[in-house]
């Protein structure tokens, strides 16, 4: 299939959460997905999206609605994970496309959901893993998380941390910045 390099699709997830361990009864799900495309050429980016996805098999903890904003009755209202990759495919072309997320987290949600769910994986095989790319470039030892990582590339966090659609949106500026850290060397030479 071809890959389109037009567009790099930034997706960062929430998920059901609980302060120590899920209830026995409960697993972590994922309640919304944040995308931003990226337009890699010129750093422009053409949406903030957020899909609400409805849950089966946990609910909204009071720890998770602190931590993300979202409650119950909100991911009540959601998509089901099915409709939520297909609108990933065809909205978004995300099997044809490079697609990004900071850390492993996304992509690993994504495919234990989708393969106990007996869905297709939506996404393309090229992941590209911003926080990585970020520690190598820095030239750390070890990772941080995106806050950090933001606030050490003095860039603005737009928004509310811990929703999918901000923290794509900013992550995608930081991408961007990291795709042109040779440009940027290069001209101020
Ligand atoms: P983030 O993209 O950093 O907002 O995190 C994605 C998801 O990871 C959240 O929706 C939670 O499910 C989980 N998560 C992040 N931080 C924590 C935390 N401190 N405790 C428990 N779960 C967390
Ligand atoms: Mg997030």
């Amino acid at each position: 299939m071809t890959r389109r390099y037009d567009q790099i699709i930034i997706v960062d997830i929430e998920c059901t959460c609980w302060e120590r361990r899920p209830p026995p009864d409960q697993i972590s799900e994922i309640i919304e997905i944040g995308i931003c495309r990226l337009k890699p050429a010129t750093g422009e980016r053409l949406d903030k999206r957020s899909l609400i996805v409805r849950p089966v098999q946990s609910t909204v903890s009071a720890f998770c609605t602190e931590l993300t904003s979202l409650t119950q009755e909100q991911v009540e209202k959601g998509v089901s994970f099915a409709e939520a990759c297909a609108i990933l495919e065809k909205e978004f072309k995300t099997r044809q496309r490079v697609w990004a997320s900071y850390g492993d987290y996304d992509r690993q949600q994504f495919e234990r959901q989708c393969a106990a769910s007996d869905i297709r994986y939506p996404f393309s095989a090229s992941h590209l893993n911003i926080k990585t790319l970020f520690t190598l470039i820095q030239g750390l030892r070890h990772d941080v998380g995106m806050a950090v990582a933001m606030e050490m590339m003095a860039l603005p966090m737009d928004g509310r941390h811990h929703r999918g659609d901000d923290d794509a949106w900013n992550v995608a500026q930081m991408l961007h910045r990291l795709l042109t850290i040779r440009q940027q060397v290069t001209q101020a030479e």
